[in-house]
């Protein structure tokens, strides 16, 4: 069910000053900034080699991103796992028993399809299940 590591979400402050330690300091590549008006974040996207990471940041106050911040700082946000099929993760995950956020999935970044699920069942981890459009490598 579970493919691989799809991305790490980093929850910022800010892009414009978190971003210069990730590309100038680490020297990783900055794919683009995209905004996901339905998490009210803008997203990053870096890649270390093959490894996606993607450093949030809110665009509202009432983005989950910024409840994060204001509750725990900067940091680790989650993990996101690659799945083929998110729906079928979902009812996997449901039929064992799993607290799930979505109950669906969802658009995400880069028109991939998403659900979160609760960081009680994986010891404080918040989980992404992704699945990317068909079209993407
Ligand atoms: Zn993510």
């Amino acid at each position: 069910m579970i493919e691989g590591l799809h991305h790490i979400g980093v929850a910022v402050r800010s892009l414009t000053e978190a971003l210069p330690q990730w590309t100038a300091g680490l020297g990783l590549r900055l794919e683009g900034v995209e905004e996901v008006p339905t998490e009210r974040v803008r997203v990053a996207i870096l890649w270390a080699g093959t490894t996606r990471i993607e450093l949030l940041e809110p665009t509202s106050p009432e983005s989950p991103i910024a409840k994060f911040l204001e509750k725990r700082g900067p940091g680790v946000h989650h993990l996101a796992l690659k799945c083929g099929d998110t729906a079928a993760a979902i009812r996997v995950l449901v039929d064992a028993g799993a607290p799930l956020l979505d109950q669906a999935p969802r658009r995400g970044a880069h028109d991939t399809q998403v659900a979160f699920i609760h960081p009680k069942y994986l010891g404080g981890v918040l989980a992404e299940l992704v699945q990317d459009p068909p079209e993407a490598h």
